[in-house]
């Protein structure tokens, strides 16, 4: 897990997570720098993000954070639409758990992302006094799916908004890595937009060596061959 150098959560994210994002280590994708309007972004590009989300999580809720997400990404010239939004039950108690599901589903058109917003409860509020809050994941393997704490419960919560994890969790959709400076990330987010072939129907995933996935079909496969290969999923 070398993008996590904290080791406390590090620890307790399960293989193919990168983007836990809790108090303790991994709470940053960078600090903006001058690049961000320095480089070249390319036209106008729409991400397509489907939405599974528990019945707490309501889509105006939904709808704000979304919107957070594209105040983010205007200056990119990246615009998140929202094909679908499905009610979903939360399959587990245990992040891993939870993120294994999202993982196993397959990524259907026109869907270029698929994104969990799961509501806190009674459960996790105890979890999190006994460790470090888990407030969302995105998959290392492929960057194409993820989960976001989308209701606002927990003492950790008061200084991690849901809107900040959101925030970070679409940088980590867009192939983007925990750094101290956000230079990479531009830079990966300019040639996301790129690589993406003219006419597709796909905005590309970004494999764990930084390499695009070019097709829906690809992405699934590499994200379904790294859970079978993780022992203990
Ligand atoms: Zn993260």
């Amino acid at each position: 897990m070398a993008h996590h150098p904290a080791g406390g959560i590090a620890a307790r994210c399960f293989a193919i997570a990168l983007g836990c994002l809790a108090l303790s280590g991994c709470t940053s994708v960078g600090v903006q720098t001058g690049m961000r309007h320095a480089l070249d972004y390319g036209p106008r590009m729409q991400l397509r993000v489907c939405v599974l989300h528990t019945p707490d999580v309501k889509p105006a809720r939904v709808d704000a954070l979304i919107r957070a997400v594209n105040d983010e990404f205007a200056d990119y010239g990246i615009e998140v639409v929202v094909p679908w939004s499905r009610p979903w039950q939360r399959a587990g108690f245990s992040h891993e758990r939870l993120f294994d599901d999202i993982a196993r589903r397959e990524l259907e058109a026109p869907c270029d992302r698929l994104v969990a917003f799961v509501d806190r409860n009674a459960g996790d509020a105890l979890w999190g006094l006994l460790m470090p809050e888990v407030l969302g994941m995105v998959d290392e393997a492929t960057h194409t799916r993820g989960y976001v704490v989308a209701t606002r419960a927990s003492l950790n919560q008061l200084f991690v908004s849901p809107a900040k994890a959101t925030v970070h969790e679409f940088y980590h959709l867009l192939g983007c890595p925990h750094a101290e400076s956000m230079d990479a990330c531009y830079q990966r987010i300019a040639a996301l937009k790129q690589a993406r072939a003219e006419g597709a129907d796909f905005v590309p995933g970004v494999d764990g060596e930084g390499e695009f996935v070019m097709t829906r079909e690809m992405a699934n496969r590499t994200l379904h061959l790294a859970l079978a290969g993780q022992p203990g999923m």
